[in-house]
């Protein structure tokens, strides 16, 4: 652990310091902020907010948290006291049972905790952002690992192995990877030993600005490589940079089994393909991840039994875009084709693959994510009607209302055909939640085809809405082809404005299901009061309800009898 010699800010001496600490961490955290009555002795004038140093570490540590965007600039300067003082808080403060919402906000950064020995090997500190994909990917770096004597650990000061799984879709998301690779460098200071690395999309884009210009890390290995990371360690430890960012037309994880224990215990995501061959125009993934490839089923199939088997009870099946999801032997799609009638029925298709997984048991919940508009086949709703376990809830990413701003998008489909899909979506599925993601201000947008997102949306009346304003991303198609012309306070007001709409659906949604009885998967304790559990419906509505015996895994029937945009609550129905 890194060790301070004297006090910067309060004036104590060490020793008093750490008196202070274990006479105040006698006191438990704060049950309805989740922080804990010392922070306020910490926080060094000026920076008042030393919450947000606890809020990210309770998230770290598996802590419920509140809020979600946590300053980095605020923790660098108060890492110093975190070392000493951090350690001390956790021995006082053993994690509370919230899970996490799964990729909300505060899962940014979350860093990944296997349950495996902590034998004397390795500690490999790994910590994910981004979407579910990179979450998902970090369990399978995290697996090959424990098999070349690694275990894991959540804290930074144990770790000889400091790895980030990052995210390049927008460029926020690289900044704050940024900012986190400045802070580690002070450990790096300390302990000259450590070799921290970075992986996942950002890798291909910034291996030459981290490794060589800013020397940021030791290295660099792109979301294809991992089967590499053991031998691009020990480079590093042989005293030199490592880099592998090449990207693969097979390579599918397919026999890496991710182990997961930092969740809830009780939904896991499972990924059945990698990479992308649509190119949307603003879009940084088909260069980051590479092109599309489809994993054997049976993987995935025994992938999904060994969860059921160990007490999970739901499983999202995940890709970039899943219903292009085409198994036939391996290899190219674009080979399809030529193949004999008889070996194009014997392929597995999204439609296919859906039923199968659904099959492994009535009690196993399937999901998954992301439906592509261009793609989505009646097929697919139909596998969806036809068992009760496949949620009915759709993601069907619009990105614009406009016809004129998805053909410059270069999404595939114009507004007519997406609402065709809504329309089959309401047709097969009268159940089924749908939700998107839109860009507000892309290259180009007028206000009148800003105004054509506003009425898609009404007319559709989404369940929930992913929003953002549009970011230039290096070498994409719009990057190349057309200017990010759109006014900062134009692209601002724009996304305001569709926030506060899709609020409103949220809200309209929610109050649907008031009256209602629903079936609700428990996930764990509700965060905000401990007497009550919260769970899932099938249309991935968040119910929150009184514990009484109930525990994470239960199908519980509850009555709604009030909501917020984002909650239901109700009671539960012998
Ligand atoms: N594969 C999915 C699709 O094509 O619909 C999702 C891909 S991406 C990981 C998730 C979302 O991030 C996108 O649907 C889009 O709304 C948003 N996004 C991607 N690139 C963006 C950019 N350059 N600027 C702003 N938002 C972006």
């Amino acid at each position: 652990m890194h060790k301070r010699t004297n006090v910067r800010t309060n004036g104590c001496t060490d020793a008093q310091m750490r008196e202070q600490i274990r006479k105040r961490t006698k006191t438990r955290m704060n049950k309805n902020t989740g922080l804990h009555p010392v922070l306020g002795y910490f926080a060094p004038s000026g920076l008042g907010g030393a919450t947000h140093l606890i809020k990210k570490y309770s998230c770290m540590r598996g802590y419920p948290c509140q809020g979600g965007v946590y300053d980095y600039g605020l923790w660098a300067g108060l890492q110093p006291l975190a070392a000493d003082f951090l350690p001390l808080y956790f021995e006082a403060n053993p994690p509370m049972k919230h899970p996490q919402e799964p990729l909300d906000e505060s899962r940014q950064g979350e860093a990944l905790l296997l349950n495996s020995e902590q034998g004397a090997g390795k500690k490999l500190y790994l910590e994910s952002y981004g979407c579910q994909m990179n979450f998902s990917d970090s369990e399978i770096v995290a697996s090959l690992l424990a098999e070349n004597g690694f275990s894991t650990t959540r804290n930074l000061y144990e770790s000889d192995v400091i790895l980030l799984n990052t995210c390049a879709i927008r460029e926020n998301a690289e900044q704050r990877v940024r900012t986190r690779l400045r802070e580690l460098q002070h450990l790096k200071k300390g302990k000259p030993s450590l070799v921290v690395g970075v992986l996942g999309c950002m890798a291909e884009r910034l291996k030459d600005k981290f490794l060589e210009e800013e020397k940021l890390v030791d290295l660099v290995a792109g979301p294809d490589a991992y089967r590499a990371l053991p031998s691009l360690i020990a480079e590093v430890e042989s005293g030199q940079k490592a880099v592998n960012v090449l990207l693969s037309l097979e390579e599918t994880y397919a026999d890496v089994s991710p182990v997961r224990l930092t969740g809830n215990g009780i939904s896991a995501f499972i990924s059945i393909m990698r990479g992308c061959d649509n190119m949307c125009s603003f879009c940084v993934v088909p260069f980051t991840r590479g092109r599309e490839r489809s994993r054997d089923p049976h993987s995935i199939l025994q992938e999904a039994r060994d969860l059921f088997d160990a007490g999970y009870r739901e499983v999202t099946l995940l890709g970039q875009n899943v219903d292009s999801y085409l198994f036939y032997g391996g290899g190219p799609k674009k080979e399809f084709k030529a193949l004999s009638p008889e070996e194009q029925s014997n392929a597995v298709n999204f439609a296919k693959l859906l039923r199968m997984v659904a099959e492994i048991n009535p009690q196993l919940r399937v999901r998954f994510t992301t439906s592509n508009p261009g793609d989505m086949t009646d097929a697919v709703l139909e596998s969806m009607a036809a068992y009760s376990n496949i949620c009915k809830y759709i993601h069907l990413p619009v990105q614009s209302g406009s016809t004129s701003v998805l053909d410059r998008m270069n999404r595939g489909y114009n507004r007519e055909q997406y609402m065709d899909r809504i329309a089959a979506i309401r047709r097969i599925l009268p159940d089924c939640a749908i939700s998107t993601d839109i860009i507000a201000g892309f290259c180009g947008e007028t206000e009148e085809e800003h105004q054509d997102t506003v009425s898609l949306m009404n007319e559709v009346g989404y369940d929930y809405a992913y929003m953002f304003e549009y970011s230039e991303r290096p070498k994409t198609l719009a990057a190349r082809k057309f200017k990010d012309d759109v006014p900062a306070e134009s692209k601002n007001r724009r996304l305001k404005e569709i926030i506060a709409l899709q609020t409103e659906w949220s809200k309209r949604r929610n109050e649907e299901e008031l009256g209602k009885e629903v079936e609700v998967l428990v996930e764990g304790l509700s965060k905000k009061s401990d007497q009550d559990v919260f769970g899932r419906t099938s249309q991935y509505k968040v119910v929150v309800f009184p514990k009484k015996h109930y525990k994470a895994g239960d199908y519980v029937r509850v009555k709604i009898h009030s909501c917020t945009s984002a909650t239901l609550l109700g009671n539960s129905i012998e």
